[in-house]
């Protein structure tokens, strides 16, 4: 038996005739927890508060029938399973009302104790299985999500160092210069290098991905230094002056891996989305530390983004330009892995003049 189904069914039971709340109120009071409404009002008014399992309506009732009252929960309290209570003559409403899925179950008047608490009970466990099965639902596109993206994250960060790698062997095999071959092979282990941190990147992510997180100490300087020296070569050969600043006297604790991951594609997108003929190209790097806070820029003054498309950066596959290579997952990726410890990511961006992310992350 599942947990959650330890605990007793909610119900809301709703009749205008007040010696049927009572008597049911009585006869159920030990199997079930019970609200009682004797009007529709009086029960929409409840359900804004409290979510029961199973609602009982009557079908007669002096402004709105049962069915009607069903009709307008259902729309706006779909989890509830309902169920109408009729007399003999209502067959006709009742069909209809089935037949549109207004209800769960109906159950004659007079009603048989039995009956009642069959009933509830089966709304009861139909209400949980209902339940588990959109959760699982969600996971299950949340998966194939995951699965389009890692197919995707391979074809852009697994080839381009791969591909150099070809491109420069070719080189190689038809060097006979000393220095050449020197720096080829140099160029060749750096790409090699680039595809073991994506791997390890990935790998990493999976793990975020399941909700390890390894929360650390902070040291923001050495953080920043790490990855200034990842991007340094990549950024001098593109004559992009790259500075980083550090503010931090409090401790700090949170997963570094996931905050790397975050601000690689924020810097390696820096890089990418810089002004070709802009003399003067800058990337501008700060941590600042602020009570249990930190905040995280990372700013350049590239091509910018069109106001048009910025609120759409964030999504999957979403590219806002065709100026550079890429496949729309670098943001999703980062903003993805700051859900995970309830971090905050901003993009303010004018366009033709550049672009400030702005990462806000608690301390845990
Ligand atoms: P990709 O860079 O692979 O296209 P991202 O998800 O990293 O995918 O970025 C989504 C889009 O946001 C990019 O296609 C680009 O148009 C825009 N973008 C992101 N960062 C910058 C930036 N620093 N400057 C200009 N445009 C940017």
């Amino acid at each position: 038996m599942k947990t959650e189904n330890l605990q007793k069914p909610l119900v809301l039971y709703l009749d205008d005739e007040r010696n049927n709340l009572i008597s049911f109120k009585a006869m159920f009071r030990l199997d079930f927890d019970i609200k009682l409404a004797s009007s529709a009002e009086e029960a929409l008014k409840m359900l804004s508060e409290c979510e029961p399992h199973v609602i009982i309506s009557d079908y007669r009732m002096p402004f709105v029938s049962g069915i009607e009252f069903f009709e307008k929960v259902k729309e706006r309290y779909p989890k509830p399973l309902r169920v109408l209570l009729t007399a003999y003559g209502d067959m006709n409403a009742l069909t209809e009302a089935i037949n549109k899925g207004n209800i769960y179950r109906y159950i004659k008047k007079p009603w048989v104790e039995q009956e009642i608490r069959d009933v509830v009970r089966d709304g009861f466990e139909f209400y949980f299985t209902k339940n588990e099965l959109a959760i699982r639902n969600k996971e299950l596109v949340e998966a194939h999500k995951d699965l389009d993206r890692f197919v995707y994250s391979v074809s852009h960060d697994l080839r381009s160092p791969l591909m150099g790698i070809l491109a420069i062997s070719n080189l190689l095999s038809k060097s006979n210069n000393f220095n050449e071959i020197k720096e080829y092979t140099e160029l060749i282990s750096k790409n090699v290098g680039r595809l073991d941190e994506f791997i390890h990147n990935l790998l990493e992510y999976y793990k975020i991905k399941r909700g390890e997180l390894t929360i650390k100490q902070i040291d923001f300087n050495e953080l920043l230094a790490t990855l200034a020296e990842m991007y340094e070569s990549d950024a001098k050969s593109k004559n992009i002056h790259m500075t980083y600043e550090v503010e931090q006297d409090e401790e700090f604790n949170n997963d570094p891996l996931v905050i790397i991951v975050a601000i690689q594609n924020l810097i390696s997108n820096a890089i990418k989305y810089q002004r070709e003929n802009n003399p003067d190209k800058w990337i501008r790097i700060k941590a600042i530390v602020e009570g249990s806070l930190v905040r995280i820029v990372v700013e350049d003054n590239g091509i910018g983004i069109d106001p048009e498309y910025q609120p759409r950066i964030f999504e999957m596959f979403y590219r806002a330009t065709a100026a550079a290579m890429g496949s729309g997952i670098g943001l999703y990726n980062a903003k993805h892995a700051l859900d995970k410890l309830g971090a905050e990511i901003k993009v303010h961006s004018v366009l033709h003049e550049g672009t400030k992310f702005e990462i806000i992350i608690p301390s845990k």
